[in-house]
């Protein structure tokens, strides 16, 4: 069970000097990376004290991201519900479709910053592999990007996306072929070729100073949430809701919000058919303690310490792992986790887009389904606000597919 929250947290104190949120992160990794790992954490320190690096990247994100993004209220849903007001964050309105082109831009900057003149990252859905793609393209920098054959396969309109923005996207074969394996590709080349490049990690996983770099990128959306909410409502939301795959655009719109009592934080994991072994990825159901891909964290395992297979509707949450922040602030007790399955993923996927003319991201759809359900049983005066991570065009396909429709 998790223990009382602690007052007051400092959201600050997290992590400590060598990466370790509690008992969770660190630097796991082979002997070759350290280096890699340190330098980089030692520039990412410079460039956040330094003026000129923040005003680069602000200007970035306004005029090539589209921030800041809008706060908008769904007043048909809300009604539909007939409870408390729902708000969306709409990170789904920029560059790319969806947050990741926040933190794809701030280590960016900081590449060049270390005079790196390529960039590798890895994919699962293809969301990151674009956001890193087009600011390569921007920025005139080489990138590879690493994407598990069976992802390349379901994700092909995103694999054009990027080689049209002039990425090379290598096949993963290894493994099941997914995420986990672009991953363990990409620190191999890594490793290879640290001298002359830079591995933009897309999420608020693996070693020190990722979880942290990461998180940093995205604070930005709850930093404008909460402005928004003040200037619009007057105060503060009474629950924030975001779908959880890795973590990066939860723990992004929830940091500024740690230290608000008042404030429930729920993060929402993939519950893919059901939480059975092998049908999910919902890391804190049934998840135990270990270590992949050079973080501690709750990971989903067999008795053996082998990953477990995992299954989501959203390729963007299917992830054995949790970012390591996570971990601890539930532990603590802060902040709440749930799950959503593919079956009401699918339902509100619709409802959504039929009610508020937006056609939210899979992954994004899980926030909702938990949302709708959390807002129902609040009285009108309160207030959910939603993190719309990214936009469904990207899933358009596959949900046809699902619902038997044939498209031409
Ligand atoms: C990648 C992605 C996610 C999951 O990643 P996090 O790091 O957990 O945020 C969620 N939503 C969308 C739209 C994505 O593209």
């Amino acid at each position: 069970m998790p223990a009382a929250v602690p007052t007051p947290i400092d959201r600050h104190s997290q992590p400590d000097a060598a990466g370790h949120f509690g008992p969770f992160g660190g630097v796991y990794v082979p002997e070759t990376l350290m280096t890699a790992l340190e330098e980089l954490g030692a520039a990412y320190a410079a460039a956040k004290a330094d003026p000129a690096y923040v005003a680069e990247l602000s200007h970035h994100l306004k005029e090539f991201a589209g921030r800041p993004t809008e706060l908008y209220f769904a007043e048909r849903l809300t009604a539909h519900c007939g409870g408390a007001k729902i708000y969306f964050k709409r990170e789904d309105l920029l560059h790319t479709g969806a947050h990741k082109i926040n933190n794809a831009l701030g280590q960016v900057l900081l590449a060049l910053r270390m005079g790196k003149k390529r960039i590798i990252a890895e994919t699962g859905a293809g969301q990151h592999g674009v956001a890193t793609a087009a600011v390569c393209a921007k920025f005139g920098l080489q990138c590879v990007i690493y994407m598990g054959a069976v992802d390349m396969d379901r994700q092909s309109l995103n694999v054009f996306r990027m080689r049209l923005m002039g990425a090379e996207v290598r096949g993963v074969e290894s493994g099941q072929k997914t995420l986990k394996d672009a991953v363990n590709e990409a620190m191999r080349d890594w490793v290879t070729n640290v001298r002359d490049t830079h591995y933009i990690l897309g999420s608020a996983l693996g070693a020190h100073p990722y979880p942290m770099m990461v998180r940093d990128f995205h604070r930005v959306i709850g930093q404008e949430a909460k402005a928004q909410l003040l200037a619009r409502e007057g105060r503060l939301p009474d629950e924030i809701v975001a779908c959880v795959g890795g973590g990066s655009n939860a723990i992004g719109v929830f940091f500024d919000f740690l230290e608000e009592p008042s404030v429930k934080l729920i993060g929402v994991e993939a519950g893919g058919r059901g939480i059975v072994r092998g049908e999910h990825a919902a890391r804190f159901e049934g998840g135990k303690l270990g270590v992949l891909q050079g973080s501690k964290t709750y990971i989903l395992q067999n008795p053996d310490g082998q990953i477990e297979l995992t299954h989501s509707v959203s390729a963007g949450l299917d992830y054995a792992a949790i970012g390591p922040e996570h971990a601890y602030y539930r532990d603590i007790g802060r902040i709440n986790y749930a799950y959503a399955c593919d079956d009401e993923v699918m339902e509100v996927f619709q409802l959504v887009s039929r009610l508020e003319g937006i056609i939210p991201a899979l992954e994004s759809t899980h926030a909702l389904v938990e949302g709708i359900k959390r807002a129902k049983v609040l009285p009108k005066d309160k207030l959910v606000l939603i993190n719309l991570s990214g936009r469904g065009d990207k899933d358009v396909n596959q949900v046809a597919k699902m619902l038997g429709v044939t498209l031409k």
